[in-house]
């Protein structure tokens, strides 16, 4: 009975081991289960809240977002990209990209850019694009393939409108390029205004026109490189235009011309020709080979002095003047005021030739006066002396001048000395000099003739003064006839005073010995 009792004992311990470790089982089954449904729940809310985070980023992304499938369709954008392309939310999902943005035709950019951007490579561009309404901007344009399980499913494209930006540069390179031609063309101003002062101050040195013609020259051909031209002064009797100086290779205006010929001096203002202006052309002008051509009056004090001519050659007919010179209205100016400088500094000089002509020229005769005589012999007598060369002396004395202004009148005894006065100043050599001395008294100077040489010289100037022909009223003035006194450096005196004496003591002999003669 025991045994049985034991035997009914041990079976149900079994039992309860038995149920107590399904029970440990079920227990851990449920544990475990509950660890993995929390888990998974804290996996769903992280990518929940991940998957928030990034359609915040996309909603609120500045950069427009697009994603294209395969067919080029937008399968997604964000409000940035509407926005940037001005379009409903509402049409852009599911519509072909093509249709939606078009590339600018004033751009000239008509590649296909959707066709590469989803051609799977990945795209950097940048584009001009017509936005809905029509307007362009600049898009910046990224392109990247997108790929699920290594198959390329479509396209995502961000954009940046970069109008503004592009805008900016290419103002910044507009004002670094006006920048430099501001600076380059202070320079050439600089370097004009140094030339122009330059020209005024040797002008100003200059003692004889042609040292100034000399300096136009030079000045005009650096300030004004590849052109030629000429300075043209008009002569005494303003019925003549002559090229006093001239420069360039190619210069293609007569040299000498009748002021008629030039449209500046008719009018009295700068005339252009050339650079598609209708104005007539100059007749000084050979041919239509130089195209563009400027003559600017030269007028100083009232008076009209001369044109100053330039032309350009570089410049074919019908073209227009190279953009690398400087515009045209800067051309003219500086050369117009280079003619200021240059008619007012002629019309200088000419003032100081005529108050120094005045000073040691008689005005009735046109020759030397007797206070240039002391200057003149005393010099000569010097070179004379330093060569060791001899110098001779001639004085002449009208016969019976007296007695012709009483037959004829005073007046025509001012008419005979002019012409005696032309008479002499032709009848000399180029070294010579001829004076008058006093009322119908001359002295020559006659530089390195010898006594001899001088001797023939004045018997002949004795011969040939009788047989001058002077008019006065219709009659015949004269005949009349020369007394001359001659005396020689070294032979008859080392000073100008000796010389002079030992000539008038030689005309007076000649007076004396019968007048009509030439006495040593
Ligand atoms: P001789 O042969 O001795 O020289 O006789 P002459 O009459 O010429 O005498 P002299 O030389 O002494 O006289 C000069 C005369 O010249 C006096 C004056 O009437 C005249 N004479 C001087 N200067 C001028 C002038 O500018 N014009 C005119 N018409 N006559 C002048
Ligand atoms: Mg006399
Ligand atoms: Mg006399």
């Amino acid at each position: 009975m025991s045994t049985h009792f034991e035997q009914m004992t041990s079976a149900g311990i079994v039992l309860l081991l038995a149920m107590a470790a399904f029970l440990v089982v079920i227990i851990l089954s449920y544990l475990f289960i509950r660890r993995d449904f929390r888990q998974r729940e804290r996996t769903e809310a992280d990518l929940a809240e991940k998957t928030a985070y990034l359609n915040a980023l996309i909603e609120n992304a500045p950069m427009a977002f697009v994603v294209l499938d395969s067919e080029r369709r937008v399968r997604l954008c964000n409000p940035a990209f509407v926005n940037l392309f001005q379009f409903h939310a509402a049409e852009v999902t599911g519509a072909p990209i093509d249709a939606l943005i078009k590339s600018s035709e004033i751009a000239g950019e008509t590649d296909d850019i959707s066709e590469r951007i989803t051609s799977g490579e990945t795209l950097q561009l940048i584009r001009r694009l017509r936005r809905k309404d029509g307007t362009e901007i600049d898009v910046e344009i990224h392109a990247v393939s997108l790929r699920i399980a290594g198959k390329v499913v479509g396209t995502l494209g961000i954009c940046q409108d970069i109008t503004e930006r592009k805008r900016n540069q290419v103002e910044l390179l507009d004002t670094n390029e006006r920048l430099a031609l501001l600076l380059s063309e202070t320079e050439r101003r600089a370097h004009e205004a140094a030339q122009l002062s330059e020209l005024g101050e040797l002008l100003l040195s200059c003692q004889t026109a042609e040292e100034a013609y000399d300096i136009v020259a030079k000045v005009m051909m650096r300030l004004f490189p590849g052109q030629s031209g000429a300075l043209c002064v008009i002569n005494s009797s303003r019925n003549l235009v002559e090229a006093v100086a001239v420069w360039g290779s190619t210069l293609t205006t007569d040299r000498a011309f009748t002021p008629e010929d030039c449209w500046a001096l008719r009018r009295g203002r700068v005339h252009v020709m050339g650079d598609n202006s209708t104005s007539p052309r100059c007749a000084h002008m050979q041919s239509a080979v130089s195209s563009f051509t400027v003559c600017i009056p030269m007028v100083a004090q009232g008076e009209t002095v001369g044109v100053l001519h330039l032309e350009d050659e570089s410049v074919l007919p019908g073209q227009e003047r190279s953009a690398k010179g400087p515009p045209l209205a800067d051309h003219v100016r500086l050369a117009t005021t280079i003619a200021e400088q240059v008619s007012l500094s002629l019309a200088n000089l000419r003032l100081r030739e005529a108050l120094r002509n005045q000073s040691i020229r008689d005005p009735l005769t046109g020759l030397f006066n007797r206070r240039f005589l002391d200057d003149s012999l005393q010099r000569e007598l010097r070179r004379a002396s330093r060569k060791n060369r001899p110098l001779s002396i001639l004085m002449l004395d009208i016969d019976h001048f007296k007695r012709f202004n009483d037959t004829f009148g005073h007046e025509a005894g001012d008419i005979l000395l002019r012409h005696l006065g032309s008479f002499l100043q032709s009848y000399i050599r180029a070294d010579d000099l001829a004076f008058r001395y006093g009322g119908e008294e001359f002295v020559i100077i006659l530089p390195e003739a010898s006594l001899d040489s001088a001797r023939q010289r004045a018997e002949q100037l004795v011969k040939d003064f009788k047989r001058l022909d002077v008019q006065y009223r219709g009659t015949t003035l004269g005949p009349l006839t020369v007394s001359v006194g001659l005396a020689a450096f070294p032979d008859h005196g080392t000073t100008g005073e000796n010389i002079l004496r030992a000539a008038d003591q030689a005309l007076y002999r000649a007076k004396e010995a019968g007048r009509d003669r030439v006495v040593i």
